[in-house]
């Protein structure tokens, strides 16, 4: 046993200081980045916010909003490969560079990432989505996908820590997925005692990937806009969202009402709603690692899009950056004790 006393951060220990800025508006903020991947060795432009592939958030219809805000949907795994060739049917070359298909590490999900690639070649993004990215068996499928698919951009995790992301980069993923156990409907922390804070984990995995040359996504734990700022702050290239984005007309989740207040559907993929859905019940071996909640119905997503991407280019105004590229170099974290006044929440 080992014991590591370095203090290690989440989102809720810090706030960005304020910089002198000649900015005049956030209105001059561009929010597009412009990435060249390692293996794919496509470029990419868009603004780097991904819905995350949950079936309460990674919809189809997501994905068409979030592609106008040029943002990415990675889609959830659960589309069969006729719903797949429906949706892209007719669509524009735009939406191609704005979605990702997950997919997890089994023979069958091998077999059926593979059937949708033949029916649209010109998908570009694979997200493989393991909930713990330290197993073996993960880092050889990530090989074995890399060595189907050359010129696809492929994004592998989940993992926390710098040794992993290089493995996963050397192994063949383009993009990292960094974050265990921040989940707002994750428990991993709670059933296993298993985790790492998320900003320090953003900021040491991004550390290592760059060295490389490879990305990464901050994937959990956003409650707010202002952790998105953060999350880029601490050198995410890419920041994954759930909770934020759940609870909409495009999000998937039934909508329920109750004393005249709706509500929607928003689970954990790992809870026992996930896996009574899609894998028939929790196996007797596993815990469900996931929460079934109900959010507040929350109308269309492009309110909240907004909301979002204007608190992320007010956070650019406050440091001087006049481009979200410019966030990390100019950023300075304080620790602090408190965040927001809740006089009146
Ligand atoms: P949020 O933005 O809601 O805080 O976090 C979204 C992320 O939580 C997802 O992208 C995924 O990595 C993670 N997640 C989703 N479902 C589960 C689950 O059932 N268990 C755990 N441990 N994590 C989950």
């Amino acid at each position: 046993m080992r014991i590591e006393t370095d203090l290690k951060l989440g989102f809720k220990d810090v706030l960005i200081r304020p910089k002198r800025s000649t900015l005049k508006s956030r209105a001059q903020v561009n929010l597009d980045r412009t990435y060249t991947f390692l293996h794919s060795g496509k470029q990419w432009t868009g603004v780097p916010v991904i819905a995350a592939n949950m079936d309460t958030v990674g919809t189809f219809q997501l994905a068409e909003v979030l592609a106008e805000h040029k943002m990415l949907t990675a889609i959830h795994k659960h589309y069969s490969v006729d719903e797949w060739n429906a949706f892209l049917k007719g669509k524009d070359d735009d939406i191609y560079s704005r979605i990702m298909v997950s997919t997890g590490t089994s023979q069958e999900d091998f077999g059926k990432l593979k059937s949708i690639f033949t029916s649209n070649p010109k998908l570009e993004f694979i997200c493989i989505d393991v909930a713990n990215g330290y197993a073996e068996a993960f880092v050889e499928f990530v090989r074995r996908v890399r060595d189907n698919h050359p010129e696809k951009t492929i994004v592998a995790g989940n993992v926390v820590t710098g040794e992993m992301v290089e493995e996963l980069l050397i192994s063949g993923a383009d993009i990292v997925k960094v974050g265990i156990g921040p989940g707002s409907v994750c428990t991993t922390r709670v059933k296993t005692g298993v985790g790492y804070p998320q900003l320090s984990a953003v900021i040491e995995c991004a550390d290592a990937g760059h060295g490389l040359g490879g990305r990464i996504i901050s994937d959990g734990g956003c409650i707010c806009a202002g952790d998105i700022a953060k999350a880029f702050g601490g050198g995410a290239d890419f920041v994954m969202l759930g909770g934020m984005l759940a609870g909409h007309d495009e999000s998937g989740g039934e909508l329920v009402e109750r004393n005249g207040q709706q509500y929607k559907k928003f689970y954990g993929m790992s809870s026992a709603t996930a896996m009574e859905k899609h894998a028939g019940g929790v196996a007797e071996y596993r815990a469900s690692e996931g929460k079934t909640v109900e959010v507040p119905y929350r109308g269309a997503v492009s309110e909240t899009v907004k909301d979002i991407l204007g608190g992320v280019r007010s956070a650019c105004t406050y440091v001087g950056a006049s481009a979200l590229k410019e966030l990390t170099k100019r950023t300075t974290f304080i620790r602090v004790q408190e965040q927001e006044n809740r006089t009146y929440s």
